[in-house]
Protein backbone atom coordinates (compact mmCIF):
# COMPACT_ATOMS: atom_id res chain seq x y z
CA UNK A 1 0.00 0.00 0.00
CA UNK A 2 1.23 3.66 -1.08
CA UNK A 3 2.29 6.28 1.94
CA UNK A 4 1.33 8.86 -0.33
CA UNK A 5 -1.87 11.20 1.13
CA UNK A 6 -4.55 9.46 -1.74
CA UNK A 7 -5.24 12.93 -3.38
CA UNK A 8 -4.74 11.55 -7.01
CA UNK A 9 -6.67 8.37 -8.60
CA UNK A 10 -3.38 7.70 -10.25
CA UNK A 11 -2.75 5.17 -13.22
CA UNK A 12 -0.81 1.96 -12.82
CA UNK A 13 1.98 3.08 -14.66
CA UNK A 14 5.16 4.85 -13.90
CA UNK A 15 8.21 6.12 -16.00
CA UNK A 16 12.00 6.28 -15.39
CA UNK A 17 13.21 8.17 -18.52
CA UNK A 18 11.99 10.91 -21.01
CA UNK A 19 13.07 12.24 -24.52
CA UNK A 20 11.59 14.97 -26.25
CA UNK A 21 8.01 13.94 -26.95
CA UNK A 22 8.47 10.56 -25.44
CA UNK A 23 8.38 8.66 -22.21
CA UNK A 24 9.66 5.00 -21.10
CA UNK A 25 8.89 2.57 -18.77
CA UNK A 26 11.52 0.43 -16.73
CA UNK A 27 11.14 -2.33 -18.78
CA UNK A 28 11.41 0.41 -21.99
CA UNK A 29 8.05 0.65 -23.59
CA UNK A 30 7.62 3.90 -25.32
CA UNK A 31 4.74 6.11 -25.23
CA UNK A 32 4.12 9.10 -27.15
CA UNK A 33 3.47 11.68 -24.22
CA UNK A 34 0.96 14.53 -25.30
CA UNK A 35 0.54 15.40 -21.34
CA UNK A 36 3.84 16.89 -20.81
CA UNK A 37 3.60 16.90 -17.07
CA UNK A 38 0.14 18.87 -17.96
CA UNK A 39 1.68 21.53 -20.60
CA UNK A 40 4.77 21.72 -18.04
CA UNK A 41 7.81 20.52 -20.05
CA UNK A 42 7.01 22.71 -22.71
CA UNK A 43 10.16 21.80 -24.61
CA UNK A 44 9.75 18.07 -23.86
CA UNK A 45 11.51 15.89 -21.99
CA UNK A 46 15.01 16.91 -20.82
CA UNK A 47 15.86 18.76 -23.44
CA UNK A 48 19.51 19.39 -24.00
CA UNK A 49 19.78 23.45 -23.74
CA UNK A 50 17.95 23.08 -20.10
CA UNK A 51 19.75 19.82 -19.07
CA UNK A 52 22.71 21.99 -19.12
CA UNK A 53 21.78 24.99 -17.57
CA UNK A 54 20.54 22.96 -14.57
CA UNK A 55 23.86 21.11 -14.44
CA UNK A 56 26.05 24.50 -14.83
CA UNK A 57 23.89 25.89 -12.27
CA UNK A 58 23.48 23.46 -9.60
CA UNK A 59 27.75 23.73 -9.42
CA UNK A 60 27.42 27.41 -9.11
CA UNK A 61 24.63 28.64 -6.62
CA UNK A 62 21.26 26.90 -5.72
CA UNK A 63 19.33 28.91 -3.63
CA UNK A 64 20.09 32.17 -2.18
CA UNK A 65 17.15 34.41 -0.35
CA UNK A 66 15.30 37.07 -1.72
CA UNK A 67 16.53 39.61 0.66
CA UNK A 68 19.60 39.46 -1.80
CA UNK A 69 19.83 40.69 -5.51
CA UNK A 70 19.60 37.48 -7.59
CA UNK A 71 20.86 38.46 -11.26
CA UNK A 72 19.52 35.37 -12.87
CA UNK A 73 15.97 36.97 -11.45
CA UNK A 74 16.82 40.33 -12.20
CA UNK A 75 17.82 38.65 -15.99
CA UNK A 76 14.39 36.89 -16.23
CA UNK A 77 12.40 39.80 -15.14
CA UNK A 78 13.95 41.82 -17.76
CA UNK A 79 13.56 39.82 -20.51
CA UNK A 80 9.51 39.26 -19.37
CA UNK A 81 8.72 42.32 -19.55
CA UNK A 82 10.91 43.42 -22.23
CA UNK A 83 8.54 40.75 -24.21
CA UNK A 84 5.25 41.91 -22.89
CA UNK A 85 3.19 44.60 -21.60
CA UNK A 86 4.59 44.02 -17.73
CA UNK A 87 6.55 46.57 -16.22
CA UNK A 88 7.32 44.28 -12.77
CA UNK A 89 7.56 40.44 -12.01
CA UNK A 90 6.96 38.86 -9.29
CA UNK A 91 8.32 35.11 -8.88
CA UNK A 92 6.39 32.49 -7.55
CA UNK A 93 6.81 28.62 -7.51
CA UNK A 94 3.40 27.34 -8.64
CA UNK A 95 0.19 28.37 -10.12
CA UNK A 96 -1.89 28.60 -7.85
CA UNK A 97 0.90 31.12 -5.59
CA UNK A 98 0.86 33.28 -9.24
CA UNK A 99 -2.68 33.21 -9.47
CA UNK A 100 -3.31 34.57 -5.74
CA UNK A 101 -0.23 37.24 -6.01
CA UNK A 102 -2.61 38.65 -8.52
CA UNK A 103 -5.37 38.78 -6.63
CA UNK A 104 -3.81 40.53 -3.90
CA UNK A 105 -1.74 43.23 -6.16
CA UNK A 106 -5.37 44.17 -7.31
CA UNK A 107 -6.55 44.42 -3.88
CA UNK A 108 -3.42 46.53 -2.75
CA UNK A 109 -3.77 48.88 -5.52
CA UNK A 110 -7.33 50.20 -4.84
CA UNK A 111 -6.09 50.20 -0.97
CA UNK A 112 -2.92 52.34 -1.90
CA UNK A 113 -4.80 54.60 -3.69
CA UNK A 114 -7.79 54.98 -1.36
CA UNK A 115 -10.37 52.97 -2.68
CA UNK A 116 -10.11 50.02 -0.07
CA UNK A 117 -13.45 49.02 -0.51
CA UNK A 118 -12.95 47.56 -4.18
CA UNK A 119 -11.49 44.46 -3.01
CA UNK A 120 -14.12 42.23 -4.91
CA UNK A 121 -13.09 39.93 -7.68
CA UNK A 122 -15.41 38.71 -10.65
CA UNK A 123 -14.65 35.09 -12.15
CA UNK A 124 -16.19 32.67 -14.35
CA UNK A 125 -18.03 29.67 -13.79
CA UNK A 126 -16.10 26.71 -15.21
CA UNK A 127 -12.58 28.40 -13.99
CA UNK A 128 -9.74 27.17 -12.50
CA UNK A 129 -7.02 28.99 -10.58
CA UNK A 130 -5.50 27.06 -8.13
CA UNK A 131 -6.05 24.80 -5.31
CA UNK A 132 -4.24 27.04 -2.77
CA UNK A 133 -8.12 28.51 -0.44
CA UNK A 134 -8.47 31.70 -2.12
CA UNK A 135 -7.83 30.60 -5.68
CA UNK A 136 -9.78 27.63 -4.80
CA UNK A 137 -13.11 29.66 -3.85
CA UNK A 138 -12.35 32.18 -6.63
CA UNK A 139 -13.14 29.15 -9.16
CA UNK A 140 -15.57 28.25 -7.09
CA UNK A 141 -15.98 24.71 -8.09
CA UNK A 142 -18.08 22.23 -6.24
CA UNK A 143 -15.85 19.44 -6.85
CA UNK A 144 -13.25 21.34 -5.58
CA UNK A 145 -14.48 23.13 -2.77
CA UNK A 146 -16.30 20.61 -0.94
CA UNK A 147 -15.52 20.54 2.53
CA UNK A 148 -13.04 22.93 2.52
CA UNK A 149 -15.21 25.74 3.69
CA UNK A 150 -15.71 27.76 5.17
CA UNK A 151 -15.68 29.85 1.96
CA UNK A 152 -13.37 32.26 1.32
CA UNK A 153 -15.68 35.50 0.33
CA UNK A 154 -14.22 38.21 -1.69
CA UNK A 155 -15.43 36.54 -5.34
CA UNK A 156 -18.75 36.87 -7.55
CA UNK A 157 -18.89 34.50 -10.47
CA UNK A 158 -21.12 35.05 -13.18
CA UNK A 159 -21.62 32.28 -16.23
CA UNK A 160 -18.94 31.94 -18.81
CA UNK A 161 -19.47 34.22 -22.24
CA UNK A 162 -22.00 36.54 -20.22
CA UNK A 163 -21.31 39.69 -20.66
CA UNK A 164 -24.14 41.18 -19.29
CA UNK A 165 -23.90 39.32 -16.37
CA UNK A 166 -20.54 40.89 -15.64
CA UNK A 167 -22.10 44.37 -15.76
CA UNK A 168 -24.77 43.57 -13.68
CA UNK A 169 -22.16 42.45 -11.19
CA UNK A 170 -19.83 45.14 -11.52
CA UNK A 171 -20.17 47.22 -8.40
CA UNK A 172 -18.42 50.12 -6.10
CA UNK A 173 -16.52 46.75 -4.87
CA UNK A 174 -15.28 45.41 -7.29
CA UNK A 175 -11.51 45.85 -7.94
CA UNK A 176 -11.09 43.24 -11.03
CA UNK A 177 -12.37 40.57 -13.55
CA UNK A 178 -10.23 37.42 -13.81
CA UNK A 179 -10.55 34.60 -16.05
CA UNK A 180 -7.93 32.02 -17.99
CA UNK A 181 -7.45 33.64 -21.31
CA UNK A 182 -8.06 29.71 -22.78
CA UNK A 183 -9.96 27.88 -20.02
CA UNK A 184 -7.56 24.91 -19.56
CA UNK A 185 -9.50 22.56 -16.63
CA UNK A 186 -12.59 23.76 -18.06
CA UNK A 187 -11.92 22.47 -21.54
CA UNK A 188 -9.75 24.23 -23.96
CA UNK A 189 -12.38 26.66 -24.49
CA UNK A 190 -10.72 30.05 -25.96
CA UNK A 191 -12.53 33.56 -24.77
CA UNK A 192 -12.71 35.15 -28.23
CA UNK A 193 -10.76 37.75 -29.10
CA UNK A 194 -13.89 40.25 -29.01
CA UNK A 195 -14.85 39.34 -25.62
CA UNK A 196 -11.62 40.27 -24.36
CA UNK A 197 -11.71 43.47 -25.63
CA UNK A 198 -15.04 44.00 -24.68
CA UNK A 199 -13.75 43.14 -21.10
CA UNK A 200 -11.01 45.47 -21.35
CA UNK A 201 -13.66 47.96 -22.24
CA UNK A 202 -15.70 46.95 -19.12
CA UNK A 203 -12.74 47.36 -16.89
CA UNK A 204 -11.86 50.57 -18.42
CA UNK A 205 -14.79 51.92 -18.61
CA UNK A 206 -15.55 50.80 -14.75
CA UNK A 207 -12.13 52.03 -13.42
CA UNK A 208 -11.49 48.02 -12.37
CA UNK A 209 -8.28 45.80 -13.12
CA UNK A 210 -8.24 43.39 -15.92
CA UNK A 211 -6.42 39.94 -14.32
CA UNK A 212 -5.94 37.22 -17.69
CA UNK A 213 -4.48 33.88 -15.98
CA UNK A 214 -2.12 32.66 -18.65
CA UNK A 215 -0.58 30.21 -16.83
CA UNK A 216 -1.98 27.15 -18.51
CA UNK A 217 -1.74 29.19 -22.36
CA UNK A 218 1.36 31.24 -21.79
CA UNK A 219 3.72 30.63 -24.30
CA UNK A 220 1.75 27.89 -25.76
CA UNK A 221 -0.75 29.54 -28.65
CA UNK A 222 2.15 30.46 -30.93
CA UNK A 223 2.16 33.62 -29.36
CA UNK A 224 3.97 34.80 -26.31
CA UNK A 225 0.85 34.44 -24.79
CA UNK A 226 -2.51 33.40 -25.90
CA UNK A 227 -4.38 37.51 -25.00
CA UNK A 228 -1.68 38.88 -27.90
CA UNK A 229 -4.10 38.94 -30.67
CA UNK A 230 -7.02 40.79 -29.16
CA UNK A 231 -4.73 43.50 -29.15
CA UNK A 232 -5.13 44.71 -25.42
CA UNK A 233 -3.25 45.26 -22.77
CA UNK A 234 -4.35 43.98 -19.43
CA UNK A 235 -2.83 45.28 -15.59
CA UNK A 236 -2.02 41.51 -13.96
CA UNK A 237 -0.98 38.36 -15.78
CA UNK A 238 -0.06 35.26 -13.54
CA UNK A 239 2.04 32.47 -15.26
CA UNK A 240 3.20 29.13 -14.42
CA UNK A 241 3.51 25.57 -15.89
CA UNK A 242 5.20 25.93 -19.31
CA UNK A 243 7.97 28.61 -18.21
CA UNK A 244 9.98 26.44 -16.25
CA UNK A 245 9.88 23.90 -18.61
CA UNK A 246 9.36 21.18 -16.14
CA UNK A 247 10.64 23.07 -12.97
CA UNK A 248 8.42 24.81 -10.39
CA UNK A 249 8.12 28.20 -11.16
CA UNK A 250 5.58 30.75 -10.99
CA UNK A 251 5.05 34.18 -11.84
CA UNK A 252 2.97 37.19 -11.76
CA UNK A 253 3.36 39.98 -14.52
CA UNK A 254 1.77 43.59 -13.54
CA UNK A 255 1.50 47.33 -15.29
CA UNK A 256 3.64 50.08 -13.59
CA UNK A 257 -0.35 51.21 -12.52
CA UNK A 258 -0.91 48.32 -10.48
CA UNK A 259 2.37 47.76 -9.17
CA UNK A 260 2.28 50.87 -6.47
CA UNK A 261 0.79 49.08 -3.65
CA UNK A 262 3.57 46.87 -3.82
CA UNK A 263 6.16 47.89 -1.82
CA UNK A 264 9.15 45.93 0.69
CA UNK A 265 6.77 43.52 2.86
CA UNK A 266 4.08 43.12 1.47
CA UNK A 267 4.49 39.81 -0.24
CA UNK A 268 7.33 37.35 -0.59
CA UNK A 269 8.35 33.66 -1.20
CA UNK A 270 11.10 31.69 0.17
CA UNK A 271 11.66 29.87 -2.74
CA UNK A 272 10.10 31.86 -5.67
CA UNK A 273 12.94 33.16 -7.87
CA UNK A 274 15.80 31.09 -6.66
CA UNK A 275 18.97 31.08 -8.56
CA UNK A 276 18.25 27.68 -10.03
CA UNK A 277 14.91 27.96 -10.51
CA UNK A 278 15.74 31.38 -12.23
CA UNK A 279 18.72 29.78 -14.62
CA UNK A 280 15.85 27.72 -16.13
CA UNK A 281 13.36 29.88 -16.61
CA UNK A 282 15.88 31.55 -18.71
CA UNK A 283 17.04 29.07 -20.45
CA UNK A 284 13.68 28.10 -21.63
CA UNK A 285 13.38 31.62 -22.92
CA UNK A 286 16.73 31.10 -25.02
CA UNK A 287 14.47 28.81 -26.91
CA UNK A 288 11.03 30.33 -26.87
CA UNK A 289 12.52 33.85 -28.20
CA UNK A 290 14.94 32.35 -30.95
CA UNK A 291 13.69 33.20 -34.26
CA UNK A 292 10.60 31.61 -35.75
CA UNK A 293 10.65 29.66 -32.88
CA UNK A 294 6.88 30.82 -31.81
CA UNK A 295 5.96 31.24 -35.64
CA UNK A 296 6.63 27.83 -36.29
CA UNK A 297 4.78 26.80 -33.35
CA UNK A 298 1.51 28.72 -34.70
CA UNK A 299 2.41 26.70 -38.01
CA UNK A 300 2.83 23.15 -36.37
CA UNK A 301 -0.48 23.85 -34.62
CA UNK A 302 -2.16 24.30 -38.26
CA UNK A 303 -1.36 21.32 -38.99
CA UNK A 304 -2.16 19.17 -36.15
CA UNK A 305 -5.25 21.19 -36.55
CA UNK A 306 -5.85 20.05 -40.30
CA UNK A 307 -5.10 16.51 -39.41
CA UNK A 308 -7.34 16.27 -36.15
CA UNK A 309 -10.25 17.87 -38.29
CA UNK A 310 -10.46 15.20 -40.42
CA UNK A 311 -10.47 12.73 -37.94
CA UNK A 312 -13.44 14.89 -36.43
CA UNK A 313 -15.50 14.86 -39.86
CA UNK A 314 -14.75 10.83 -40.47
CA UNK A 315 -15.82 9.94 -36.91
CA UNK A 316 -18.23 12.21 -35.99
CA UNK A 317 -19.96 9.62 -33.88
CA UNK A 318 -16.69 9.57 -31.38
CA UNK A 319 -14.94 13.07 -31.69
CA UNK A 320 -17.98 16.43 -31.77
CA UNK A 321 -15.82 19.30 -31.84
CA UNK A 322 -11.96 19.91 -32.34
CA UNK A 323 -10.76 23.05 -29.62
CA UNK A 324 -7.65 24.99 -28.57
CA UNK A 325 -5.01 27.27 -30.80
CA UNK A 326 -0.94 26.64 -31.02
CA UNK A 327 -0.65 23.51 -29.34
CA UNK A 328 -2.79 23.95 -27.02
CA UNK A 329 -5.79 21.68 -28.37
CA UNK A 330 -8.63 19.87 -26.99
CA UNK A 331 -10.86 17.27 -28.59
CA UNK A 332 -14.60 17.50 -27.35
CA UNK A 333 -15.58 13.74 -27.50
CA UNK A 334 -19.23 12.25 -28.37
CA UNK A 335 -17.53 9.36 -27.13
CA UNK A 336 -16.83 8.88 -23.16
CA UNK A 337 -12.98 10.96 -22.74
CA UNK A 338 -11.99 8.70 -19.87
CA UNK A 339 -12.99 5.40 -21.91
CA UNK A 340 -11.09 6.99 -24.93
CA UNK A 341 -7.69 8.03 -22.72
CA UNK A 342 -7.72 4.57 -21.56
CA UNK A 343 -7.84 3.05 -25.11
CA UNK A 344 -5.41 5.83 -26.11
CA UNK A 345 -3.21 4.58 -23.73
CA UNK A 346 -3.35 0.91 -25.02
CA UNK A 347 -1.58 2.06 -27.74
CA UNK A 348 0.74 3.86 -26.07
CA UNK A 349 -0.27 7.35 -26.13
CA UNK A 350 -0.70 9.86 -22.71
CA UNK A 351 -3.02 12.39 -22.96
CA UNK A 352 -5.40 14.22 -20.26
CA UNK A 353 -8.21 15.03 -19.83
CA UNK A 354 -10.96 18.12 -19.04
CA UNK A 355 -14.30 19.26 -18.15
CA UNK A 356 -16.85 18.92 -21.16
CA UNK A 357 -15.64 15.38 -21.98
CA UNK A 358 -12.36 17.13 -23.24
CA UNK A 359 -9.54 15.27 -24.15
CA UNK A 360 -6.35 18.05 -24.03
CA UNK A 361 -2.97 17.42 -26.10
CA UNK A 362 -0.10 19.46 -24.98
CA UNK A 363 2.41 17.93 -27.52
CA UNK A 364 5.59 20.33 -26.51
CA UNK A 365 6.69 23.21 -28.73
CA UNK A 366 9.60 20.89 -30.28
CA UNK A 367 7.10 18.05 -31.10
CA UNK A 368 7.58 17.24 -35.10
CA UNK A 369 4.93 16.66 -37.85
CA UNK A 370 6.27 12.87 -37.98
CA UNK A 371 5.59 12.67 -33.83
CA UNK A 372 2.38 14.67 -34.36
CA UNK A 373 1.19 12.28 -37.62
CA UNK A 374 1.89 9.45 -35.28
CA UNK A 375 -0.48 10.68 -32.73
CA UNK A 376 -3.19 11.04 -35.35
CA UNK A 377 -2.35 7.58 -36.71
CA UNK A 378 -3.01 6.18 -32.95
CA UNK A 379 -6.23 8.51 -31.96
CA UNK A 380 -7.80 6.76 -35.43
CA UNK A 381 -7.30 3.64 -34.13
CA UNK A 382 -9.38 4.51 -31.25
CA UNK A 383 -11.97 6.22 -33.10
CA UNK A 384 -11.76 3.08 -35.22
CA UNK A 385 -12.57 1.15 -32.22
CA UNK A 386 -15.17 3.04 -30.42
CA UNK A 387 -16.94 4.33 -33.43
C1 LIG B 1 -2.76 24.64 -13.44
C2 LIG B 1 -3.39 25.97 -13.32
C3 LIG B 1 -3.31 26.72 -12.13
C4 LIG B 1 -2.64 26.19 -10.90
O1 LIG B 1 -1.32 25.90 -11.10
P1 LIG B 1 -0.49 24.97 -10.04
O2 LIG B 1 0.92 25.08 -10.50
O3 LIG B 1 -1.06 23.60 -10.13
O4 LIG B 1 -0.73 25.58 -8.71
C5 LIG B 1 -3.87 27.98 -12.13
N1 LIG B 1 -4.50 28.49 -13.21
C6 LIG B 1 -4.60 27.79 -14.36
C7 LIG B 1 -5.26 28.41 -15.54
C8 LIG B 1 -4.08 26.51 -14.45
O5 LIG B 1 -4.20 25.80 -15.58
Amino acid sequence: MSSILGTYARKDISFTEGKGSYLYTENGEKYLDFVQGIATNILGHCHEHLVKTIQNQSKKLWHVSNAFIIPEQERLAKRLTDNTFADFVCFQNSGTEATEASIKIARKYFHKIGKPEKNRIITFQGAFHGRTLAALFAANNHKHTEGFGPKVDGFDQVPFGDHEAVKKTINNNTAAIMIETILGEGGIKIVPDFCIKGLREICDEKGILLILDEVQSAYRTGDFFAFEKSGIKPDIVPIAKGIGGGFPLGACLVSKKVSVGMTPGTHGSTFGGNPLAMAVGNAVLDIILEKNFLNNVKKKGEYFDKALDKLKNKYPKVIGEVRGVGLIKGLRMVVDNTEFIKKLMIHKMLTVKAEENVIRLFPPLIVSNQEMDEAISKIEKVCEEMN
